[in-house]
């Protein structure tokens, strides 16, 4: 009856049915745990008529041409630069650390010399890890360095991670590199912004196609199982395509140790007055056991309310109980070797696809999982075409 199961609807699994679907005439089956679609990039108004990110604030940024003009087939853009601004002290600061940040730290002169020793440094315009910057050895750009380490990144990385800067993957600071330029943005890719009516539209109309089923609150787990060289479908032994999107471990039933993540609670707080904080995103890199505050209404443009909504995000170590969710891999040799040991499982499993952030223990970005996801479909009907 289905030519392929597609397990979870978050951004991996609705692109890649899409595509096999649309392009393969594939009959598709999404199978989704939650009782929604969307992933973590879900949205839905609250009991306010605010709209909001259920999993943390979103924002599409990307530079990628073909993922911009494939995601716009089902949405529009309510377009905006994104900045963010941490609090320190009693001073809003803009973050990535950037020359207009700089000037806001230091009096005019000292400022002055500083900019040009980082533009003579790096030259202008340029993205410079903190952990790179602490390195130079002129001891003028040291100070900016260490300024910026223990101002935007110590504390707030000791809350997301539970570890200081220099003992995680330089891959992950390196995401909010200090800026050799006047740019306030968090992100410097040509397109960025949300969908105009939320992201839960824009998976709707991806997944609402004939040859596309979704079943929510389900499992894959009570629909499929996987043995060593076959995977049985309702039973019966299934050779289409399986296209896997959840933790790789939960799908061997964690046999060689859970694999560790960072999970985070929201808490939620509405406010009957215009504003709260008056910009969208709010970092606490230097005080509160949260790491940030969003306002949605910033985020999302939204007009039409009375009040507003924040939410504040807590870290935590994932323990894989009831109702927690493993949102961030965390980047290491040894989890990685944990990571390879399930990899070699799926591997004898015939036309099983690992695909996302979860399924493949990766930090990826909305943009670039729709790139994978997109190559994926297309490496599957290359290899159809050629059997
Ligand atoms: P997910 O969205 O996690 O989807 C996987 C789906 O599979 C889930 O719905 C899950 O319920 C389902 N599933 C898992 N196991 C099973 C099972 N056994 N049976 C059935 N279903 C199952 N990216 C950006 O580009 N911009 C941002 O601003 C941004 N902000 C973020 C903020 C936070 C707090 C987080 C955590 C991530 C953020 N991201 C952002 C990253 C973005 O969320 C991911 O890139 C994207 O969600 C990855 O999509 P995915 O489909 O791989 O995973
Ligand atoms: N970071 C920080 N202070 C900030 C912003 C980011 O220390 O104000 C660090 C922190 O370690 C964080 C990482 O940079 O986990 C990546 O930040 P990003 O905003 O990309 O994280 P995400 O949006 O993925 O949670």
């Amino acid at each position: 009856m289905y030519d392929c199961i597609v397990i979870g609807a978050g951004i991996a699994g609705a692109v890649s049915a899409r595509k096999l679907a649309e392009e393969a005439g594939k009959k598709v089956l999404v199978l989704e745990r939650r009782s929604h679609i969307g992933g973590n990039c879900y949205d839905e108004p609250d009991e306010h008529g605010i709209l909001i990110h259920n999993y943390g604030p979103h924002i599409f940024h990307t530079g990628i041409e073909e993922v911009y003009q494939y995601l716009s087939r089902f949405t529009d853009w309510y377009a905006f630069g994104h900045e963010v601004v941490a609090k320190v002290g009693d001073r809003l600061i803009p973050v990535p650390f950037n020359l207009n940040t700089l000037h806001m730290v230091y009096e005019k002169e000292k400022a002055d010399a500083l900019e040009q020793k980082l533009i003579a440094a790096y030259g202008e315009g340029s993205r410079v890890p903190i952990m790179k910057l602490r390195e130079n050895e002129d001891p003028d750009i040291r100070e900016i360095a260490q300024f910026v380490y223990e101002n935007v990144f110590l504390k707030y990385t000791m809350k997301q991670w539970g570890q200081k800067p220099e003992d995680i993957s330089p891959e992950v600071t390196g995401r909010v590199p200090v800026l050799v330029s006047y740019d306030n943005r968090y992100f410097q890719d040509k397109y960025q912004g949300v969908p105009k009516e939320g992201f839960t539209p824009m998976f709707e109309r991806m997944l609402d196609h004939e040859n596309i089923t979704v079943e929510t609150g389900v499992d894959c787990k009570e629909r499929l199982r996987f043995e060593e060289n076959q995977i049985y479908f309702d039973g019966t032994p299934f050779d289409g395509e399986v296209i896997y999107t959840g933790a790789l471990d939960e799908l061997f039933d964690c046999q060689f140790g859970r694999l560790p993540y960072r999970s985070l609670r929201f808490d939620f707080e509405h406010y009957e007055k215009e504003s709260y904080q008056g910009h969208s995103v709010v970092n606490y890199t230097v005080s509160e056991d949260f790491t940030r505050i969003t306002e949605f209404k910033y985020l999302t443009g939204q007009k039409n309310t009375d009040g507003t909504t924040i939410v504040k995000e807590y870290p935590f170590a994932y323990t894989g109980a009831e109702g927690e969710i493993p949102y961030y891999a965390i980047l290491e040799p040894k989890n990685q070797e944990l990571y390879e040991k399930y990899h070699a499982l799926a591997g004898g499993l015939p036309h099983f696809y690992l695909l996302g952030r979860l399924a493949e223990y990766k930090y990826y970005n909305i943009d670039a999982m729709t790139k994978k996801a997109m190559e994926l479909a297309d490496a599957i009907m290359a290899e159809n075409t050629k059997r």
